[in-house]
């Protein structure tokens, strides 16, 4: 059942869940909660109740002395919140220069600057603010502590190179590596040199400091009072945790996980469990197997008190899980990953770990980006296992052999190294990193996954054969914080006359779920043919554009988006982004005009993007990608999937799950996809289809 290196493994059959722990960042509108046990105190006691409250001075010192800190210490320990007023406490920022700390997420960054900015007891945008994608709140020569996503930052540096504004960077949430995570760490650690007196922290929940600090030390020499980057590790309480494996491989992990906590339940001690699946679907078909197995043993003493938790979930319901369990109870938490490190959930002494995850997976043979589940690595088997030992003693049961456990590899590989890098590529071009093969990056990607992204944005023209930014389609497609092909679609939209339509297309497709999707019964049925009413043979883009102008001439009211299942907060978040883009689109000169009805215009613009993606139906009733001729089929979510099948297609996605499916569909006409993309596709109609 495990291989021994990480390798794609693909769902099974019905696991299609993907958007809620979607590792792509800005994208990501899952809220974490945050669990906060001194919430009786006041706030500054509660400030001195964290464990990095005794580091406070030792932090201080190390920054002076050093240019760049790693600090690793548990979820919880204060590092987010209390690092950064410390810094401002400590005269840091007193130079009109910005305290700048970077979050992974969106949610992160705006929920820690409310909470910080409360912590001192000011106005959210004054002193403390943030600043996300499509939405900032701070205040230039006031804000002292910036709360920001990771691109956000990677953007202030086309502006400003150097990063003058800024006295100290702490990255945060280090450990989660994502793609931005790794490019900011290489062009801050060019900065640095640059820059003698900005300083930087890099904060981790994790161990494994001493790469990140290599990486970060600039001196040459062995002497280590040279040294220019340190580590802190501010301690949070581990108990030994016993690691049990099984003796055969187990043929179904969710069956086996619900299997594991039930013999815990029946033989062990008082003390709360912790299991780790891999996506959301698999977590809600656990927990109604050990609720109806709860059920089924009324007669115990000990009942258990099942619990779903992932990002997705509602927050009130993730509330459940940070709750004291009650007398009698004993509390079985099945979760995702986002257990691992991003919370912490009191009270657990068992953990079981179906030793996989779901992770984002680029194939450069196929040239798509899949989300797959793959074996975990042995760091993340510890790190699961250690949730076990935060208030005694506990113990980890792993649903894999010892010989699979010493057969993984071990760490996981950043997303750096296994995402797509179009956008990664384009934005380092348009920071002046000429030769992105040579670029010191922390975990350098594989070569061919470098070579593809330089690749597509040729053929997007992005590129020109010198590699270099093309002037001015490159330079532009660069500024919009999207998927190069989706900003390729942006630019051209006003010469193919039909921008205002393709603002709203674009600004959809960045967020998730436009329309309401019940799981079962009568309201089910009832959101299928509401969303019938926005239909067309055209694909599901221009579905949306439907759905976008109905809920405009509908005045964006809530009850005729309850009434047709509309997404109303998807709806609006989509419409800022559209202002947003729209904004971008003025400033380049591009003018916002309609089509006026003319689909194939709209359709033509979305080629002169998605070409990359465009698919033909083959004879033996599959489709091919015509660049990988990867088997694709049409997602059940699709408008098209009930439809006639369409001969060509452009999608925007591949999700891999029992077969490769592609999402978000237009229908096409293969002579454009010559007449748009020559120098990519020759005689493209000359295909066996
Ligand atoms: P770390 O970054 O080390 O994980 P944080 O600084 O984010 O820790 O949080 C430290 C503690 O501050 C949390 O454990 C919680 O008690 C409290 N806290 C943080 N954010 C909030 C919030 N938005 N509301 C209430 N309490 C919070
Ligand atoms: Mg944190």
């Amino acid at each position: 059942m495990f291989s021994s290196s990480v390798k794609p493994v693909f769902l099974k059959p019905g696991d299609s869940s993907w958007s809620e722990d979607k590792p792509d960042v800005d994208t990501n509108n899952a809220t974490t909660f945050i669990y906060n046990p001194h919430l009786s105190f006041s706030l500054e006691q509660q400030r001195q109740r964290l464990p990095i409250f005794r580091n406070r001075s030792h932090v201080l010192y190390l920054l002076e002395k050093y240019q760049v800190l790693v600090l690793v210490g548990e979820t919880g320990s204060g590092k987010s919140t209390q690092v950064p007023q410390y810094l401002l406490e400590a005269g840091w920022g007193s130079d009109g220069k910005v305290i700048g700390v970077t979050e992974p997420r969106r949610v992160a960054a705006t929920t820690l600057a409310t909470r910080v900015a409360e912590e001192k007891g000011c106005l959210l945008g004054q002193v403390v603010g943030y600043s996300i994608r499509f939405d900032e709140c701070f205040e230039p020569n006031v804000t002292k502590i910036k709360f920001m996503t990771e691109g956000i930052l990677l953007r202030e540096m086309m502006a400003d190179p150097l990063l003058r504004n800024y006295c100290v960077i702490v990255l945060d949430e280090v450990h989660e590596r994502t793609l931005y995570t790794d490019i900011v760490m290489g062009l801050l650690k060019k900065i640095l040199r640059k820059r003698k007196t900005l300083k930087l922290i890099v904060a981790s929940a994790t161990v494994d400091a001493e790469e990140l600090r290599n990486f970060f030390n600039l001196n040459s020499t062995k002497d280590v009072n040279q040294n220019t980057a340190t580590i802190l590790s501010v301690d949070g309480r581990q108990y030994p945790v016993d690691i049990f494996y099984v003796k055969e491989p187990v043929p179904d992990y969710v069956k086996a996980v619900v299997d594991s906590v039930t013999k815990i339940h029946l033989h062990e001690p008082m003390g709360d469990v912790l299991a780790f699946l891999t996506g959301h679907e698999e977590v809600d078909r656990a927990v109604s197997m050990l609720k109806d197995h709860a059920a089924q043993r009324k007669e115990d003493g000990l009942k258990m008190l099942v619990l779903p938790m992932y990002g997705s979930l509602p927050n009130s319901e993730q509330l459940r899980v940070f709750r004291f369990t009650p007398r009698g109870l004993r509390k079985v938490v099945v979760a995702t990953n986002i257990a691992e490190t991003s919370i912490t959930i009191p009270g657990i002494v068992y953990v079981v770990d179906c030793g996989f995850v779901k992770l984002r997976w680029f194939n450069p043979e196929a040239h798509t980006d899949s989300l797959i589940v793959v074996p975990v690595s042995q760091a993340s088997a510890d790190q699961r296992a250690g949730r076990a030992g935060r208030v005694r003693s506990g113990k980890a049961y792993r649903l894999y052999t010892e010989e699979a456990f010493s057969g993984l590899s071990a760490a996981t590989p950043p997303e750096m190294q296994r995402t797509e890098l179009s956008m990664a590529v384009l934005q380092l071009k348009a920071l002046g990193i000429d030769n992105v093969l040579r670029f010191n990056f922390p975990s350098p990607p594989p070569a061919r996954n470098l070579l593809s992204a330089l690749e597509l944005l040729y053929a997007l023209d992005a590129l020109d054969s010198g590699g270099r930014l093309t002037k001015p389609l490159g330079t532009m497609m660069a500024e919009f914080p999207v998927s190069p092909l989706h900003s390729k679609v942006l630019v051209m939209s006003g010469e193919f006359g039909c921008s205002d339509e393709v603002l709203s297309i674009m600004a959809a497709l960045q967020v998730q779920n436009l329309f309401v999707k019940p799981s079962s019964g009568q309201a089910a049925l009832r959101a299928r043919a509401a969303r019938r009413m926005f239909e067309v043979q055209e694909g599901d883009l221009l579905t949306a554009l439907n759905a976008c102008r109905a809920y405009a001439k509908h005045g964006e009211s809530k009850q005729w988006c309850d009434k047709f299942f509309v997404n109303r907060k998807a709806m609006r978040r989509a419409k800022e982004i559209r202002g947003q883009m729209e904004r971008l689109l003025l400033r380049f000169g591009v003018p916002v005009v309609s089509s006026d009805g003319d689909t194939e215009k709209v359709c033509r613009c979305i080629t002169a993007g998605l070409f990359p993606n465009a698919a033909y139906l083959h004879y033996s009733g599959v489709y091919k990608t015509v660049r990988g001729n990867q088997d694709l089929h049409i997602h059940p979510t699709s408008v098209l999937y009930t439809l006639e099948q369409p001969k060509w297609v452009v999608f925007n996605e591949v999700l891999q799950t029992d077969k490769a499916y592609m999402r978000e569909l237009t229908v096409v006409n293969p002579s454009w996809l010559e007449e748009l993309a020559p120098h990519f596709y020759e005689k493209v109609i000359d295909k066996d289809y």
